[in-house]
């Protein structure tokens, strides 16, 4: 009959006590055990060799791992060195390159000393795979989730490749234990524990483990497990047994924990990234989700700000001991940096992504809200640190009390509407750069900013300095999730949480070219009016667009076109309405884009077409590669939106387009592009002279009807007032 793994852990050698019938199986202390008579050895003999309280223990793990046997070792590293016995000189071992440190401490000393050759490589890619064909190693070794950012490795996939090319599988399971992944049911050859950790489960036995999958490597290991003398003391055997027994109800109680720690973390602003393989975002989730049966009760993060702030959050922690190791009931925290990785170069930690702002929770089994409840306080410790610091840094806003006394601090969040902003490119950072600026900050306060990679909230608003330093982090091109105070997250996971705060009049700023159709209904569903900068949703089908517009009906929300960046939007609102006031609109000629305009004023006042196109560069003007504001597609999404005001139902590929990227470089890459622009300039030049001997100026101009539209480049007439309007000029570069 088959039986559950639970049930197999808890009746492990129950009632098997032939001489007295104690239930719970006796423990074996004797080192040696009598002859039944001369040459007939019993069952045991001698006990590093075989001991009945060990052998209960070896069984009942070789059961929840699926193997055929198991040693058990004196600790988890006497496990690694018992495998690597496997081993002959001119073998070669490929190691996952972020596996524990102490078996990587080994590997390196023993291949120093000629026992075998060895090698690491990332095992969670694709090159990784490629490398173990490249190597035809005996041994690949693998850890996942590794320790500490819990990178997951698709033992599978790993498998299937060591096993084309002849070579043993090893993976060590210690950070989730047989309840929640068995990696021999997943193709591996052996499986390795430190049995200190989940298997024993209270921190108060240092034990090991090896599992074959294969009857005779498990003899293999039994023969060397008892020539070096690394197997079990009984009493460790014991009591880790009786640890083994609470397993699974252990396991379900951690992972409970683990995963309301991180809901509990996972927005909190002083939690700057969140590294746990239930997240959706997490690099390795769906491995996990395939392979294990639970993501595990590890979690690691990195606190928003550096070593003064992991010093004061560990310091006002009460139910998470600050110590190494993980697995027990009660829960504890380590810094990796100046612990368990210490041993490790600065260069090797950060190339392995060990910041020293990053920390490793092993969450226990207490009770969720007081764990949640105490890393809170602490974080809200180390909040004050990073507060105190920045006010150091910042400067302070004055702002009226409700007395209307004039002092010196932020602005209550009753004097502002909050602001998000989606969207971190060159406007918004021009934006975030003025209102940093800005320093009375009475009527304009941004809480929240948005990119691809997560997002930077305060619902207080963020001081000036930290906006300043925001433009500055993006304008380097990095990513919010990267900045100190930063969370990673999807656009949607990112919008979903920042309008679900309570924030006061909210105000969502939609500054991105990405089409961000469903953000703006989320956002308007939450009572935010949307300010729109950006033309791309409204340009979308027609569907989805009328979505938008019926969410913000329904919801009593206000959409509003942005009318101090973007030269299209305001000819949207003025539009909207004249049509909303009755008047029929006929047709629409303009030039609404900044970026061409300015181009084609400066070609006309005699700039060469490279000269000018470079300052517009230089100056943020155009997009990152200026081949998406010459290509017309910008243009051709305002004449869309102005042709739907009054009347045409297509979309944006039935839009006639021109594009002015020169053929020859239509392919090349941004770099050569802008290298090779001068080659375009005596083509221009010709053009615009052209147009002048013609009384003419060059326009990039749109012409839309009920019945479709149309961009492209114009000659007009310099009598015409598209020729006049004044071209705009770049804004100042802020660099
Ligand atoms: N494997 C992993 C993943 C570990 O975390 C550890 C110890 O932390 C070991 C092996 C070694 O185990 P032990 O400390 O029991 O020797």
């Amino acid at each position: 009959m088959s039986i559950q793994p639970s049930t197999a852990a808890v009746r492990a050698g129950i009632a098997s006590d032939l001489h007295h019938g104690a239930v719970v199986p006796p423990l074996h202390l004797s080192a040696t055990f009598a002859f039944e008579r001369f040459n007939k050895p019993r069952a045991y003999d001698y006990t590093r060799s075989g001991n009945p309280t060990r052998s209960h223990l070896a069984d009942a793990i070789a059961e929840l791992e699926n193997g055929t046997s198991a040693v058990v070792t004196s600790t988890g590293m006497s496990a690694v060195a018992l495998v690597l016995h496997l081993l002959r000189p001119g073998d070669t071992v490929l190691a996952a390159h972020d596996c524990y440190g102490g078996t990587q401490r080994l590997l390196r000393a023993l291949a120093a000393r000629g026992h075998f050759d060895l090698s690491f490589t990332d095992l969670t890619t694709s090159a990784g795979l490629d490398e173990i064909a490249r190597c035809r190693p005996r041994l690949v070794w693998v850890e996942t989730p590794s320790n500490p950012l819990l990178r997951i490795t698709d033992i599978a996939a790993v498998a299937a490749v060591a096993h084309a090319v002849g070579s043993l599988l090893v993976v060590d399971n210690t950070f989730l234990s047989p309840a929640l992944q068995r990696p021999l049911a997943l193709g591996a050859d052996l499986v390795v524990h430190s049995t200190t950790k989940y298997l024993n489960g209270h921190s108060d036995v240092v034990g090991g483990a090896v599992v074959a999958g294969d009857a005779a490597i498990g003899d293999e290991l039994a023969w060397w497990g008892n020539a070096l003398g690394v197997t079990g003391a009984p009493f460790d055997s014991y009591l880790t047994l009786r640890g083994l027994r609470t397993l699974h109800v252990r396991i379900r109680q951690h992972v409970e924990n683990g995963e309301a720690i991180v809901a509990a973390l996972r927005h909190h602003p002083m939690v700057a990234k969140l590294y746990y393989p239930g997240l959706a975002t997490h690099i390795g989730h769906d491995v996990a989700r395939r392979q294990q049966s639970g993501f595990g009760a590890m979690v690691s993060f990195e606190i928003a700000g550096g070593i003064a702030e992991v010093e004061r959050f560990t310091s006002h922690l009460e139910h998470f001991t600050l110590a190494e190791s993980l697995g027990g009931v009660e829960s504890l925290i380590a810094h990796p940096a100046t612990m368990t990785h210490s041993s490790m170069t600065p260069e090797a930690r950060a190339n392995a992504g060990i910041t020293e702002s990053l920390l490793r929770l092993s969450v226990g089994i207490e009770a969720a809200e007081d764990l949640i409840a105490d890393l809170h306080q602490a974080l809200d410790a180390a909040a004050q640190t990073r507060r105190l610091e920045r006010n150091r840094q910042g400067r302070s806003v004055p702002t009226t009390d409700a007395s209307g006394e004039r002092h010196e601090g932020k602005p209550t969040r009753q004097d502002c509407a909050s602001v998000v902003l989606l969207g971190a490119g060159s406007i918004a950072r021009e934006l975030i750069a003025q209102v940093a600026e800005c320093t009375n900050g009475q009527s304009l306060r941004i809480c929240g900013v948005v990119d691809r990679s997560g997002y930077v909230f305060d619902a207080d608003g963020l001081p000036a300095v930290t906006l300043a330093e925001l433009a500055a982090h993006k304008k380097s091109g990095r990513v919010l999730a990267d900045f100190d105070i930063g969370s990673a997250a999807t656009p949607v996971a990112s919008v979903d949480w920042l309008t679900s705060r309570s924030l006061n009049d909210p105000i969502l700023v939609d500054l991105t070219a990405a089409d961000t159709a469903p953000l703006l209904e989320t956002a308007l569903r939450r009572g935010f009016d949307l300010v729109l900068a950006n033309k791309v949703p409204l340009a979308g089908a027609q569907s989805v667009v009328d979505g938008v517009f019926v969410a913000a009906a329904v919801h009593g929300r206000r959409i509003l076109s942005e009318t101090t960046v973007g030269a299209g939007l305001p000819v949207i609102d003025t539009l909207r309405k004249l049509t909303e006031s009755g008047d029929e609109v006929l047709s629409i000629e303009g030039c609404p884009s900044g970026t061409l305009g300015y181009l084609l004023g400066e070609v006309g006042r005699g700039v060469r077409f490279s000269a000018a196109l470079q300052a517009a560069v230089a100056a943020g003007y155009t997009e990152p590669d200026p081949r998406v504001d010459l290509a017309g597609l910008d243009v051709a999404r305002k004449a869309l939106i102005l042709a739907r005001y009054i009347g045409y139902r297509g979309d944006l590929g039935d839009v006639l387009v021109e594009s002015l990227v020169g053929e020859p470089l239509r392919d090349v890459s941004r770099a050569e592009f802008i290298d090779r622009l001068t080659e375009l300039d005596d083509e221009w030049t010709a053009r615009v002279r052209d147009a002048r001997d013609r009384g003419e100026v060059l326009r990039y101009r749109a012409r839309v009807t009920p019945h479709g539209a149309a961009v492209g480049l114009v000659g007009v007439s310099a009598a015409d007032p598209l020729a006049s309007s004044p071209a705009p000029r770049p804004p100042p570069s802020r660099s």
